[in-house]
Order: structure tokens, then sequence, then C-alpha cells
């Protein structure tokens, strides 16, 4: 399975304005896809914070690196650069990305949403990307995504980890799922493949997280590519504990199988208990 990581900037996620929705979104959507997501990071808009933390997944031989948030036309917009610090590339005018940029300001004068469409030094700043970058088209907001391959020979890169692809989106969400659902798609398929994941969530008519804990543990030990987690609550009388087992694969069959098997297991551990466990629809 491909090792996903997450890079969420911004001063605004970590004084607590905005809630950091980025990252549950690409982690539900990456899972969804068959990737593993093994990390995810706040990060401050600052250069030497943004470049550590894509320095330390590249060296943990991550497979594909997102990054939210920091590529629009202020100065406090410094994810690109700071990419481009971790990887010791020069930062350069990219001309399909000039373009792209200059096509959306078109669009958006056209549209009366903003008083010119010319090419201002700020509005250039989001074209401006490290050498090698493939930029990918933003068709809600203006600063274009990038796609961008970390070559074996670069300094942080261990080659015998493999290739890093880093991407780097914008922090409002309609922009990021934007370039997401419309630019992304088959570039990520290159590097995700084919992968599923499939889930089940069931009610066990159990009130006490430690009663089913050791039963579980049993279970989970049995099943290691099955995530199998209960879901606490608050204690109360009618309380009943969810239960949810989740698997990624390559192989769809195999995923529901290995879901099933362990459903059974998980049945006869609970059975003598007097525990039942009742399908519930939402994930
Ligand atoms: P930025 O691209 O960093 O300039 O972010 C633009 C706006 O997107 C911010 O002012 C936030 O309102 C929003 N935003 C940034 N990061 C996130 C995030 N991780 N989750 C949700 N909203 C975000
Ligand atoms: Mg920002």
């Amino acid at each position: 399975m491909k090792r996903v990581e997450i890079i969420a900037v911004g001063n605004e996620l970590l004084i607590g304005d905005v809630l950091d929705t980025n990252t549950n979104w690409l982690c539900k959507r990456l899972t969804m896809m068959g990737a593993f997501v093994r990390k995810a990071v706040l990060v401050r808009d600052d250069e030497e914070a943004i470049a550590s933390e894509v320095k330390g997944a590249i060296s943990r031989g991550t497979d594909l690196l997102f990054t939210s948030g920091g590529l629009g036309p202020t100065d406090d917009d410094r994810t690109v650069a700071a990419v481009a610090k971790a990887m010791g590339l020069p930062l350069e005018l990219n001309e399909e990305a000039l373009k792209m940029v200059e096509r959306r300001y078109k669009e958006l004068y056209e549209q009366g949403f903003v008083d010119s469409p010319e090419i201002t030094p700020s509005r250039r700043k989001m074209a401006i990307l490290p050498k090698g970058a493939i930029p990918l088209f933003n068709p809600v907001g203006t600063a274009p995504g990038v796609w961008l391959e970390v070559s074996a020979g670069c300094e942080v890169q261990d080659a015998e980890k493999g290739k890093t692809v880093i991407v780097c989106l914008p922090g409002v969400p309609a922009e990021l799922k934007g370039i997401f659902e419309n630019s992304l798609p088959p570039l990520l398929e290159q590097v995700l493949g084919k992968g599923f994941y499939d889930e089940r969530t069931f009610e066990a008519t159990c009130r006490d997280e430690s009663v089913l804990a050791p039963l579980l543990k049993k279970v989970a030990e049995k099943h290691p590519s099955v995530y199998l987690k209960s879901k606490a609550r608050t204690f109360g009388q009618e309380v009943r504990i969810r239960i949810l087992l989740a698997a990624s694969g390559s192989d769809k069959k195999a995923v529901e199988q290995a879901i099933r098997n362990a459903i059974d297991d998980l049945l006869a551990e609970l059975e003598p208990h007097g525990i039942v466990l009742i399908p519930v629809a939402e994930g």
C-alpha cells in the first residue's frame, strides 16, 4: 500500500480560527482509494517549519506527500518556497502555471469578480514554482496546485526508499477539492494504482468498552489486515458501542473476504458474553 502523509499549513489553523477540514477530507478520499495515510501534521506559515516537515516525510520514504494551504498571492503564503527550500530546488517562473493564472483572472474579470485581468506581481507569484514542477489547473480559484516528483538524486531522498511525489494544494476547501477531483485523477492513479477500501459498522449490545476490549484484541490479532475499532462513547444506561471493521488493498474480493472473516470471528467471540452485533448503515 502506498504511504501517504499530509501537512496542513496555516497560522489560522493553529490559533483555532479555522478547523482543518482539508486533512479530514483528504484522509477519507485517499483511504477510499486504497492508500495508507500514516501521518498528518499542522504547521504555521513558516518556511523553516514547513521545510522541516517536508524533509521528514521524504526521509521516511513517503510515496505521496500532500500539503494544504499557503499557495496564494500574499506574502505569508510560503508553502511552495518551503518545498523548494527543503529539496534544494530553485524557484522559477513556470510558463504553464502563468498561463493558468492568466486564464483564471481573465475569466474572473469577465464574470465581474475582479476589477482587472492584469498579471500583477502578487498574481505572478502564484506561477513561481520549484524547478521541474507540474502545475495543476485550479478550476475554482486562481493558484495552481503543484505536482513535484522528488528524484532519487535529491539530497534529502534515500534512493532505497523510492520516489516521493509532493502535491501542493490550496487551503480554500473548494479549491483543494476542485483540483483533487478535476486535475489530479490521472496523475494520482499512476502513483496509487487501483486500490479498494471497504468498511462495516455495527452496534454492539454492550455499554462498557472495557468488556469489549479483550474480545476485540483477540480478533484484531488474528486479522492484522483488518482495522478493528470500538468507538467509545460517554457512559449511559442505553449506550451501545459501535464497532468499525475496515480494510484496504489492491484486490477487492480479498478485502471483502478479510472483513467477512473478521466479522465471523468477532461474532464467535461476543456470543458467549451475550453480546450481539446490529449492522449500522453509516460508516
Ligand atoms: P491559504 O491557501 O493558506 O491562503 O488558505 C485560504 C483559506 O482557506 C484560509 O483562510 C482558511 O479559511 C481556509 N483553509 C486553509 N487551510 C485549511 C484547512 N486545512 N482546512 C480548512 N480550511 C482551510
Ligand atoms: Mg494561509
